[in-house]
């Protein structure tokens, strides 16, 4: 495995907030003070363009080699109407996490104080601390078989499959678990096991390894109230175990808690060292080329490869205070914004920050 950054911009603002977390990479190397080479590669609807292909194999080839992936966005409108699975942006990525086998994705939620455009009132989110671990290898979006086919009458039906085996359960609970002992060593695991069998399984599995970690106190959660949870009583979350498609909804709710999606990062983990950082955010296309996406969440992901992957944690410490110290001179990117704040483009954001971070390291 190469001492590689693979970049992989992607489509809409995907390259606008890459180019801004790019910068952290390259004051780094600058001041040498990390020794990884950063490689750019094509991904999503950009590639599909360009090479016909959402996952150029020589993507995939470069992916396989680098320790880091740092990734911005994939789809768009230009490519929605594009029928086979396989040939749309998002296979582009659902086939990177598969081939790399990156099967637990974490999601870190943060009430920001210096943040005031949440709109849950901020009382209720002080001290909210999220740790979303999701399932990222199996489930509705990967299971077979899956289609759209007409029926004896003539009428097309649109079918997709829930898939999850105990194997796959057991290891994301074990991670979930492992966390949870390093923080408040409490779980809440979400599954919708009054209607689906896999849920089932998975509230059994999760029960199962609970007796493994008698210091963790486990709850069980249906998803939806799950998703009114996080909006009513954030505070009773810390770590949340779930599959992959609850996981995808209940993040971005919860991306609501940190004033915008466009502040939230995530990495995901292989069992061979190997992680992809990713803002959770998708290609925006409503925003793209008006230069006003939060680049906070690509810059983020990079503090959390420095953190997880090039075992740097003091660097990303600072990243992370730049960040709050542009935040609390008032700066904000459109989404963020509020009334008497000074409001400044995704470039500017990203130049402040690099400010703040030169004078730090
Ligand atoms: P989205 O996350 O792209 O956008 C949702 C809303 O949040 C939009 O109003 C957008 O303007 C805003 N937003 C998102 N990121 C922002 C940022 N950094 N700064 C400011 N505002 C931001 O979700 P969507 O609209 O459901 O999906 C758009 C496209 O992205 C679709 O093609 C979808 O498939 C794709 N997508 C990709 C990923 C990924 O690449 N990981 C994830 C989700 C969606």
């Amino acid at each position: 495995m190469k001492n590689e950054i693979l970049i992989l911009p992607g489509d809409g603002i995907g390259p606008e907030v890459i180019n801004e977390a790019v910068k952290v990479i390259k004051v780094l190397q600058k001041k040498k003070l990390i020794n990884s080479v950063i490689r750019y590669a094509k991904i999503g609807g950009y590639a599909i363009d360009t090479v016909g292909l959402p996952l150029p194999n020589d993507t995939l080839k470069a992916a396989k080699a680098s320790r880091s992936i740092l990734l911005g966005a994939v789809g768009g409108h230009k490519w929605d109407n594009i029928k086979d699975f396989n040939k749309r942006p998002e296979y582009g990525l659902l086939k990177l996490r598969k081939s790399l086998k990156f099967f637990a994705n974490l999601r870190h939620t943060c009430f920001n104080p210096q943040v005031l455009s949440s709109s849950i009132k901020s009382e209720k989110l002080s001290n909210v601390n999220i740790l979303l671990v999701r399932e990222l290898s199996q489930g509705i979006y990967f299971g077979k078989p899956r289609g759209v086919l007409y029926n004896k009458y003539f009428l097309r039906h649109g079918y997709n499959t829930s898939k999850l085996d105990e194997k796959a359960i057991r290891r994301i609970g074990i991670i979930a678990f492992e966390i949870a002992k390093t923080r408040k060593k409490k779980i809440c695991s979400v599954d919708k096991a009054n209607v689906l069998e896999v849920s089932r399984l998975w509230r059994e599995i999760i029960s199962d390894l609970a007796k493994s970690y008698p210091e963790v106190k486990v709850s069980h959660m249906y998803v939806d109230n799950a998703a009114m949870q996080i909006i009513l009583s954030p505070k009773i979350f810390d770590v949340i175990v779930t599959g992959n498609m609850f996981g995808d909804i209940i993040s971005d709710e919860a991306a609501n808690l940190t004033g915008s999606i466009g502040m939230l990062p995530s990495a995901s983990i292989n069992s061979i060292g190997q992680s992809l950082f990713e803002p959770c955010h998708g290609s925006a296309p409503d925003i793209e080329n008006k230069g006003i996406a939060n680049p906070i969440a690509t810059i983020l992901s990079v503090s959390m490869m420095l953190h997880f992957s090039l075992q740097k944690p003091l660097l990303s410490k600072y990243l992370n205070a730049s960040i709050s110290n542009v935040l609390k001179k008032g700066f904000r990117t459109a989404d963020i914004k509020y009334t008497g704040i000074k409001i400044v483009s995704t470039k500017q954001m990203g130049d402040l920050i690099i400010e703040e971070f030169e004078k730090l390291i």
